[in-house]
């Protein structure tokens, strides 16, 4: 069988004015602020006027531990919140914003695929409405400002060799990652060492994601350390002055973008941060807006649900006072084989015994989550090539759990696939069985947090960490981050930190490499493994692919 690749199918969408999908929400057209013909923002003084309202019901998907056959949370998202619409429940999306980058490099765009994509695709993955291009400006604005501040004199006494502010491009650029500024005489500064990461991995970024309003976003911007002086006291943002023209340049970007679905349900795409240094997860305006207008609120965390969905949990559903009424759980037969040592060239193959072995790590996702005192339920994302007995294997394992697992169609039928899972997960909301809390207090010393995280979720042996890390922590604790969450930052592809471990792993431990402070997004980022800021583009990056037709559309994004 032949199936039509993602932008053709979004290119064939009957898309309805985006009027007419605020509409839907409520929202009249003079609350929105058009960016073309179906992409829009929602007004600041829109989203002021609703926030009396009752909050409608927040479902999250997340799912197993990414593998290479990968796992469609976007496509679920997108899936499940159209076949609540089909049910006639009045649903909204919240997902994140495409990054440039990833976009030239690997194939996979962020606007899920199939018949559950959001479109315009080719917008959403590409400028959309220039968020991301403000985050970009006003992060390197700060960057200016620190090294024009070095060269008038350095009335702060920065010391040069202790600038932690980098500069961002929306783009995998290897070569930028580590450079050297500021080269070519007197009148260009003081040469110094720099870099480049990628904007997503700003905490501009993730700040906007965090703020409730403007002033808490000048706030959080003012409150981020730029540098150390020789004595090792902090250099804040506010301190540069920086703060306000920042707030300045990022004022359209903080507003929640509108599209659709390819039924024509509304979706929220807003924010984007890093789900490894940052939390991953859609922005908290749009989410608690999306929750004032729709009764169901479908959105989705980054990467597996030991880290995308934990960080979710404990730190924006915290930090936000959000709280869950049901978790999905995305789950592919592929992604069970690949957990029970099948390779990716023979996922063709029926393997009810590898599928079986791989459950495992369904299994302790499941358990985990329920951990958190809210009600979980598993959907198969279908892949036309899984055969019954395999979609079985899942079901009898995850009822055996005392869970249950629910197939869904979406991708390849739109909402006709995934009405059995949106009735199950509206049912499962409604009967209010949710008792959410995060599994670790404000209150808690910041390593045992990174502790309880750890035993807890990855079930590791234990946590190591040097002295030297050990002392960081407990400065930060006097300084007065103690009640900071913790950011955990590892291999997306294992509960541990080798991503060569798959199932469910035991007998490990997590090695702390490093910690650091993001005192205005507020959370310590802890480094277990290596990190990536600056992607790089594979051998052959699909941007040597996309091009315009001749009538003028584009080709080979995905
Ligand atoms: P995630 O959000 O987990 O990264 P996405 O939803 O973005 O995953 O999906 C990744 C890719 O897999 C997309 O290109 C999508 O079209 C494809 N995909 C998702 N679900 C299916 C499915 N059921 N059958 C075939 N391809 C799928
Ligand atoms: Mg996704």
């Amino acid at each position: 069988m032949v199936f039509k690749t993602d932008i053709q199918i979004a290119r064939e969408a009957d898309k309805k004015p985006i009027q007419e999908i605020g509409a839907k929400l409520g929202i009249s057209s003079e609350n929105l602020v058009p960016y073309g013909h179906d992409k829009a923002k929602v007004s600041q003084s829109f989203i002021n006027s609703v926030q009396d309202r009752k909050d409608g019901k927040l479902i999250l998907v997340t799912a197993i531990n990414p593998t290479p056959a990968g796992e469609g949370k976007t496509t679920t998202t997108v899936g499940l919140g159209d076949g609540l619409n089909r049910i006639g429940k009045n649903a909204a999306i919240c997902i994140r914003e495409a990054s440039l980058g990833p976009n030239f490099g690997m194939k996979g765009g962020a606007a899920g695929g199939g018949y559950a994509q959001i479109i315009p695709m080719e917008d959403m993955n590409l400028h959309f409405t220039g968020d991301f291009h403000a985050i970009t400006s006003a992060h390197n604005l700060l960057s200016a400002m620190i090294d024009n501040h070095i060269y008038w004199g350095n009335d702060l006494e920065i010391d040069t060799r202790r600038v932690v502010w980098r500069r961002v491009v929306d783009m995998n650029d290897r070569a930028l990652r580590q450079i050297t500024a500021s080269l070519g005489g007197v009148s260009n500064g003081f040469p110094r060492e720099a870099g480049f990461d990628i904007t997503v991995a700003s905490e501009v970024m993730a700040i906007l994601c965090l703020a409730k309003n403007l002033e808490d976003l000048q706030e959080r911007l003012g409150a981020m350390i730029v540098a150390y002086r020789r004595d090792r006291t902090p250099v804040y943002c506010r301190d540069i002055k920086a703060d306000g023209a920042m707030t300045v340049l990022l004022k359209d970007a903080m507003q929640p973008n509108l599209v659709q679905t390819l039924e024509n349900n509304p979706a929220f795409v807003h924010g984007g941060p890093f789900a490894n240094i940052a939390h991953g997860c859609n922005s908290v305006i749009a989410t608690t807006t999306a929750l004032k207008l729709a009764d169901y609120v479908v959105t989705e965390a980054g990467f597996g649900a030991d880290l995308g969905a934990e960080k979710f949990l404990n730190i924006k559903c915290r930090k936000a006072g959000l709280s869950p009424s049901v978790v999905v759980v995305v789950a592919t037969v592929r992604a069970m084989k690949m957990n029970g040592g099948v390779a990716k060239a023979d996922l063709g193959v029926e393997d009810v015994q590898a599928v079986q072995n791989g459950c495992a790590n369904l299994g302790r996702h499941v358990e985990n989550l329920k951990s958190f005192g809210v009600p979980v339920i598993v959907a198969i994302n279908h892949f036309v090539t899984d055969t019954e007995a395999e979609v079985q294997a899942i079901k009898d394992y995850v009822a055996a759990q005392g869970a249950e697992a629910i197939l869904s169609r979406h991708w390849e039928l739109g909402s006709e696939g995934s009405a059995d899972l949106a009735t199950r997960v509206a049912e499962i909301a409604d009967s209010d069985e949710a008792n959410f809390a995060p599994i670790y207090p404000d209150a808690m010393p910041l390593f045992e947090k990174v502790k309880v995280v750890a035993q807890k979720i990855y079930r590791a042996d234990a946590v190591l960490a040097d002295q030297k890390i050990l002392n960081q922590l407990k400065d930060w604790e006097d300084q007065g981050y103690g009640h900071l969450p913790v950011c955990m930052a590892k291999t997306q592809y294992s509960f541990s930190t080798d991503p060569e471990l798959r199932g469910a792993p035991t007998g490990f431990n997590v090695p702390v490499r490093e910690v650091r402070l993001s005192a205005g997004a507020g959370f310590i980022v802890v480094i277990c493994g290596e990190i990536m800021t600056m992607p790089g583009l594979p051998r052959v990056p699909s941007a040597e692919n996309i091009k315009l037709n001749a009538d003028g559309d584009i080709e080979g994004l995905f």
